[in-house]
Protein backbone atom coordinates (compact mmCIF):
# COMPACT_ATOMS: atom_id res chain seq x y z
CA UNK A 1 0.00 0.00 0.00
CA UNK A 2 2.63 2.28 -0.02
CA UNK A 3 2.42 3.44 -3.36
CA UNK A 4 -1.64 4.18 -2.35
CA UNK A 5 -0.27 5.93 0.53
CA UNK A 6 1.71 8.28 -1.68
CA UNK A 7 -2.18 8.94 -3.80
CA UNK A 8 -3.34 9.89 -1.02
CA UNK A 9 -0.76 12.22 -0.31
CA UNK A 10 -0.98 13.51 -3.79
CA UNK A 11 -4.87 13.34 -3.70
CA UNK A 12 -4.59 15.54 -0.13
CA UNK A 13 -1.86 18.00 -1.93
CA UNK A 14 -4.86 18.21 -4.90
CA UNK A 15 -7.47 18.95 -2.79
CA UNK A 16 -5.51 21.55 -0.73
CA UNK A 17 -3.90 23.27 -4.25
CA UNK A 18 -8.05 23.07 -5.55
CA UNK A 19 -8.61 25.18 -2.03
CA UNK A 20 -6.12 27.24 -2.37
CA UNK A 21 -6.61 28.69 -5.92
CA UNK A 22 -10.65 29.51 -5.23
CA UNK A 23 -11.36 26.16 -6.82
CA UNK A 24 -15.07 26.31 -6.94
CA UNK A 25 -14.67 28.97 -9.14
CA UNK A 26 -12.06 27.39 -11.07
CA UNK A 27 -14.26 23.78 -11.23
CA UNK A 28 -16.90 25.65 -12.50
CA UNK A 29 -14.42 27.51 -15.30
CA UNK A 30 -12.72 24.24 -16.02
CA UNK A 31 -16.61 22.68 -16.49
CA UNK A 32 -17.06 25.44 -19.11
CA UNK A 33 -13.70 24.60 -20.59
CA UNK A 34 -14.70 21.26 -21.18
CA UNK A 35 -18.59 21.41 -22.18
CA UNK A 36 -17.51 24.44 -24.58
CA UNK A 37 -14.10 24.91 -25.97
CA UNK A 38 -11.77 22.04 -24.78
CA UNK A 39 -10.48 18.49 -25.79
CA UNK A 40 -14.17 16.14 -24.98
CA UNK A 41 -12.39 12.86 -22.48
CA UNK A 42 -14.61 10.00 -22.59
CA UNK A 43 -16.03 9.36 -19.32
CA UNK A 44 -14.69 5.38 -18.42
CA UNK A 45 -17.68 3.67 -17.58
CA UNK A 46 -15.95 2.52 -14.30
CA UNK A 47 -15.51 5.87 -12.64
CA UNK A 48 -18.40 6.03 -10.38
CA UNK A 49 -19.43 8.81 -7.91
CA UNK A 50 -19.09 7.89 -4.34
CA UNK A 51 -21.76 6.34 -2.21
CA UNK A 52 -25.02 8.92 -1.47
CA UNK A 53 -24.12 11.17 -4.53
CA UNK A 54 -27.00 13.71 -5.64
CA UNK A 55 -27.66 14.23 -9.43
CA UNK A 56 -24.69 14.31 -11.42
CA UNK A 57 -25.77 18.22 -12.69
CA UNK A 58 -25.69 19.35 -9.03
CA UNK A 59 -22.61 17.39 -7.85
CA UNK A 60 -20.80 19.06 -9.90
CA UNK A 61 -21.44 22.45 -9.24
CA UNK A 62 -22.09 21.94 -5.49
CA UNK A 63 -19.17 19.92 -4.53
CA UNK A 64 -15.90 22.06 -3.50
CA UNK A 65 -13.39 19.79 -4.01
CA UNK A 66 -12.05 19.82 -0.49
CA UNK A 67 -11.05 16.04 -1.21
CA UNK A 68 -12.65 15.48 2.71
CA UNK A 69 -14.13 12.05 1.49
CA UNK A 70 -10.71 11.11 0.20
CA UNK A 71 -8.98 11.27 3.56
CA UNK A 72 -11.49 9.17 5.62
CA UNK A 73 -11.58 6.09 2.68
CA UNK A 74 -10.03 3.34 4.97
CA UNK A 75 -9.20 1.77 1.70
CA UNK A 76 -8.39 4.71 -0.24
CA UNK A 77 -11.02 4.25 -2.92
CA UNK A 78 -11.86 7.50 -3.76
CA UNK A 79 -9.73 9.97 -6.09
CA UNK A 80 -9.82 13.30 -7.27
CA UNK A 81 -10.62 13.70 -11.09
CA UNK A 82 -7.45 15.27 -13.03
CA UNK A 83 -8.21 16.87 -16.58
CA UNK A 84 -8.16 14.04 -18.79
CA UNK A 85 -10.51 11.73 -17.19
CA UNK A 86 -13.71 12.83 -18.38
CA UNK A 87 -14.99 14.15 -15.43
CA UNK A 88 -15.09 17.21 -13.86
CA UNK A 89 -11.82 18.39 -12.68
CA UNK A 90 -10.94 18.28 -9.00
CA UNK A 91 -14.30 15.74 -8.39
CA UNK A 92 -14.13 12.64 -6.45
CA UNK A 93 -14.97 9.49 -8.28
CA UNK A 94 -14.13 5.86 -7.81
CA UNK A 95 -12.06 3.93 -10.33
CA UNK A 96 -14.05 0.70 -9.14
CA UNK A 97 -11.45 -2.00 -11.46
CA UNK A 98 -8.53 -0.68 -9.70
CA UNK A 99 -9.73 -0.09 -6.18
CA UNK A 100 -13.55 -0.74 -4.93
CA UNK A 101 -15.49 0.45 -2.13
CA UNK A 102 -15.94 -2.37 -0.40
CA UNK A 103 -18.13 -0.43 2.47
CA UNK A 104 -15.08 -1.47 4.98
CA UNK A 105 -15.45 1.77 6.82
CA UNK A 106 -18.59 0.71 8.42
CA UNK A 107 -20.61 3.37 8.19
CA UNK A 108 -20.55 5.19 5.48
CA UNK A 109 -17.70 7.82 6.53
CA UNK A 110 -17.25 8.91 2.89
CA UNK A 111 -21.36 10.29 3.15
CA UNK A 112 -20.75 11.47 6.56
CA UNK A 113 -17.69 13.55 6.44
CA UNK A 114 -18.95 15.34 3.21
CA UNK A 115 -19.58 19.32 4.34
CA UNK A 116 -21.90 20.16 1.50
CA UNK A 117 -23.81 16.89 1.34
CA UNK A 118 -23.53 16.35 -2.41
CA UNK A 119 -22.85 13.21 -0.80
CA UNK A 120 -26.20 13.38 0.87
CA UNK A 121 -26.32 11.42 4.18
CA UNK A 122 -30.27 11.90 4.64
CA UNK A 123 -31.45 9.15 3.13
CA UNK A 124 -29.01 7.20 5.09
CA UNK A 125 -29.92 8.59 8.36
CA UNK A 126 -33.71 7.96 7.79
CA UNK A 127 -33.07 4.35 6.73
CA UNK A 128 -31.13 3.34 9.61
CA UNK A 129 -33.78 4.81 11.82
CA UNK A 130 -36.54 2.83 10.60
CA UNK A 131 -34.44 -0.34 10.51
CA UNK A 132 -34.05 0.38 13.89
CA UNK A 133 -37.27 1.22 14.89
CA UNK A 134 -38.33 -2.33 13.08
CA UNK A 135 -35.60 -3.78 15.18
CA UNK A 136 -37.20 -2.87 18.26
CA UNK A 137 -40.34 -4.59 17.67
CA UNK A 138 -38.93 -7.38 18.12
CA UNK A 139 -35.94 -7.04 20.11
CA UNK A 140 -34.80 -5.28 22.87
CA UNK A 141 -32.61 -2.53 22.21
CA UNK A 142 -31.97 -1.25 24.87
CA UNK A 143 -30.03 -4.44 26.08
CA UNK A 144 -26.43 -4.18 27.56
CA UNK A 145 -23.86 -4.61 25.10
CA UNK A 146 -26.51 -4.73 22.39
CA UNK A 147 -25.22 -2.12 19.26
CA UNK A 148 -27.41 0.14 17.26
CA UNK A 149 -25.44 0.72 15.21
CA UNK A 150 -24.95 -3.05 13.77
CA UNK A 151 -28.38 -3.00 12.61
CA UNK A 152 -28.14 0.56 10.97
CA UNK A 153 -25.31 0.11 8.76
CA UNK A 154 -27.04 -3.01 7.05
CA UNK A 155 -30.27 -0.84 5.94
CA UNK A 156 -27.88 2.40 5.40
CA UNK A 157 -25.54 0.04 2.89
CA UNK A 158 -28.82 -1.60 1.11
CA UNK A 159 -29.86 1.69 0.06
CA UNK A 160 -26.67 2.76 -2.04
CA UNK A 161 -26.62 2.43 -5.73
CA UNK A 162 -23.83 3.89 -7.10
CA UNK A 163 -24.69 1.95 -10.27
CA UNK A 164 -25.55 -2.26 -10.83
CA UNK A 165 -23.30 -4.92 -11.95
CA UNK A 166 -23.76 -6.34 -15.48
CA UNK A 167 -21.78 -9.48 -16.46
CA UNK A 168 -20.66 -10.10 -20.04
CA UNK A 169 -21.34 -13.82 -21.13
CA UNK A 170 -19.03 -13.40 -23.88
CA UNK A 171 -15.71 -13.27 -21.55
CA UNK A 172 -17.51 -14.56 -18.20
CA UNK A 173 -15.76 -17.89 -17.06
CA UNK A 174 -18.36 -18.89 -15.16
CA UNK A 175 -20.64 -18.99 -18.41
CA UNK A 176 -18.06 -20.59 -20.82
CA UNK A 177 -18.38 -23.77 -17.84
CA UNK A 178 -14.96 -22.69 -16.32
CA UNK A 179 -13.44 -22.52 -13.16
CA UNK A 180 -10.52 -20.43 -11.68
CA UNK A 181 -7.38 -21.26 -9.81
CA UNK A 182 -4.63 -18.74 -8.55
CA UNK A 183 -4.69 -15.47 -7.80
CA UNK A 184 -7.04 -13.08 -10.23
CA UNK A 185 -4.90 -9.82 -10.65
CA UNK A 186 -1.36 -9.36 -11.36
CA UNK A 187 1.20 -10.12 -8.54
CA UNK A 188 1.61 -6.03 -8.28
CA UNK A 189 -1.73 -5.66 -7.81
CA UNK A 190 -2.51 -2.96 -4.90
CA UNK A 191 -5.97 -3.10 -4.81
CA UNK A 192 -7.16 -4.12 -0.87
CA UNK A 193 -10.74 -5.03 0.56
CA UNK A 194 -12.32 -7.52 3.57
CA UNK A 195 -13.49 -10.13 2.13
CA UNK A 196 -16.48 -11.69 3.63
CA UNK A 197 -14.47 -14.92 4.89
CA UNK A 198 -11.50 -12.63 6.58
CA UNK A 199 -11.49 -13.52 10.10
CA UNK A 200 -9.57 -10.16 10.96
CA UNK A 201 -12.63 -7.89 9.78
CA UNK A 202 -10.35 -5.96 8.35
CA UNK A 203 -9.48 -5.33 4.50
CA UNK A 204 -6.34 -7.02 3.15
CA UNK A 205 -4.78 -7.20 -0.32
CA UNK A 206 -6.37 -9.02 -3.11
CA UNK A 207 -2.53 -10.21 -4.45
CA UNK A 208 -2.59 -12.00 -1.10
CA UNK A 209 -5.57 -14.49 -1.53
CA UNK A 210 -6.16 -17.26 -3.84
CA UNK A 211 -8.90 -19.46 -5.41
CA UNK A 212 -9.77 -22.36 -6.32
CA UNK A 213 -12.98 -22.66 -7.88
CA UNK A 214 -14.81 -25.25 -10.30
CA UNK A 215 -16.83 -23.04 -12.06
CA UNK A 216 -15.89 -19.33 -10.99
CA UNK A 217 -17.82 -17.40 -8.81
CA UNK A 218 -15.41 -14.86 -7.20
CA UNK A 219 -18.26 -12.11 -8.17
CA UNK A 220 -20.74 -13.90 -6.01
CA UNK A 221 -18.72 -15.17 -3.13
CA UNK A 222 -16.47 -11.86 -2.49
CA UNK A 223 -19.30 -9.59 -2.58
CA UNK A 224 -19.56 -7.87 0.37
CA UNK A 225 -23.78 -7.26 0.47
CA UNK A 226 -24.32 -11.22 -0.51
CA UNK A 227 -27.22 -12.73 -1.69
CA UNK A 228 -29.51 -9.81 -1.85
CA UNK A 229 -27.13 -8.53 -4.74
CA UNK A 230 -25.92 -11.34 -6.48
CA UNK A 231 -25.86 -15.03 -6.58
CA UNK A 232 -25.08 -18.15 -8.70
CA UNK A 233 -28.03 -18.90 -10.33
CA UNK A 234 -28.81 -21.97 -12.78
CA UNK A 235 -29.29 -20.74 -16.81
CA UNK A 236 -32.80 -21.78 -17.63
CA UNK A 237 -31.12 -21.84 -21.75
CA UNK A 238 -28.03 -22.84 -21.64
CA UNK A 239 -27.76 -25.27 -17.92
CA UNK A 240 -24.59 -23.60 -17.03
CA UNK A 241 -24.61 -22.53 -13.06
CA UNK A 242 -23.71 -18.75 -14.04
CA UNK A 243 -23.80 -15.03 -11.65
CA UNK A 244 -27.17 -13.56 -11.32
CA UNK A 245 -27.05 -9.83 -10.45
CA UNK A 246 -30.06 -9.13 -8.35
CA UNK A 247 -31.99 -5.53 -7.24
CA UNK A 248 -29.75 -5.41 -4.00
CA UNK A 249 -26.51 -4.68 -5.69
CA UNK A 250 -25.17 -1.34 -4.49
CA UNK A 251 -22.71 -0.94 -7.62
CA UNK A 252 -19.76 -0.85 -5.03
CA UNK A 253 -17.54 -2.74 -7.46
CA UNK A 254 -16.12 -5.20 -5.56
CA UNK A 255 -16.84 -8.16 -8.12
CA UNK A 256 -15.40 -5.81 -10.50
CA UNK A 257 -11.87 -5.40 -8.58
CA UNK A 258 -11.85 -9.37 -8.49
CA UNK A 259 -13.10 -10.52 -11.32
CA UNK A 260 -9.90 -12.21 -13.14
CA UNK A 261 -10.25 -12.59 -16.62
CA UNK A 262 -7.95 -10.46 -18.59
CA UNK A 263 -10.57 -7.35 -19.32
CA UNK A 264 -13.12 -7.52 -16.14
CA UNK A 265 -16.04 -10.09 -17.33
CA UNK A 266 -18.23 -7.48 -14.83
CA UNK A 267 -18.98 -3.45 -14.64
CA UNK A 268 -21.13 -1.50 -13.11
CA UNK A 269 -23.34 0.92 -15.34
CA UNK A 270 -23.33 3.89 -13.45
CA UNK A 271 -27.18 5.52 -12.17
CA UNK A 272 -27.22 8.16 -14.47
CA UNK A 273 -30.37 10.26 -13.63
CA UNK A 274 -30.94 9.48 -10.03
CA UNK A 275 -29.17 10.55 -7.54
CA UNK A 276 -26.60 7.64 -6.25
CA UNK A 277 -28.05 6.52 -3.46
S1 LIG B 1 -18.53 3.96 1.92
FE1 LIG B 1 -16.95 3.06 0.56
S2 LIG B 1 -16.00 4.81 -0.49
FE2 LIG B 1 -17.10 5.63 1.29
S3 LIG B 1 -15.54 5.71 2.95
FE3 LIG B 1 -16.63 3.74 3.14
S4 LIG B 1 -15.36 2.28 1.98
FE4 LIG B 1 -14.75 4.35 1.33
S1 LIG C 1 -15.66 -13.30 -11.40
FE1 LIG C 1 -15.77 -12.67 -13.56
S2 LIG C 1 -15.33 -14.52 -14.72
FE2 LIG C 1 -15.81 -15.17 -12.62
S3 LIG C 1 -18.01 -15.61 -12.63
FE3 LIG C 1 -17.81 -13.48 -12.02
S4 LIG C 1 -17.94 -12.26 -13.90
FE4 LIG C 1 -17.56 -14.40 -14.47
S1 LIG D 1 -22.77 -7.52 -7.16
FE1 LIG D 1 -22.05 -7.18 -5.05
S2 LIG D 1 -19.86 -6.70 -5.33
FE2 LIG D 1 -20.84 -6.41 -7.33
S3 LIG D 1 -21.38 -4.23 -7.36
FE3 LIG D 1 -23.19 -5.37 -6.67
S4 LIG D 1 -23.07 -5.26 -4.42
FE4 LIG D 1 -21.00 -4.76 -5.20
Amino acid sequence: MAQNKDNSRREFIKSASIAIAGLTLLGGGVSYYNKVAGPQFTRQPRFLRPPGAIDEETFVYACIKCGLCVQICPVEAIKLADLDEGLDYGTPYIDVREQACDFSCDSLQCVETCPTAVLDFNPFELAGGEALKEYSKTHDATKPGFNPFSVQIVAMKSIVKMGIAKVNEESCLAHQGKGFKGNPRAANFEGIYRSPDSNSGKPSPLSDKTFDREICDLCVTECPIGETAIIMANDNKTGMIIPQVLDGCTGCGVCVMVCPTKKESIIIEPIKEESHV
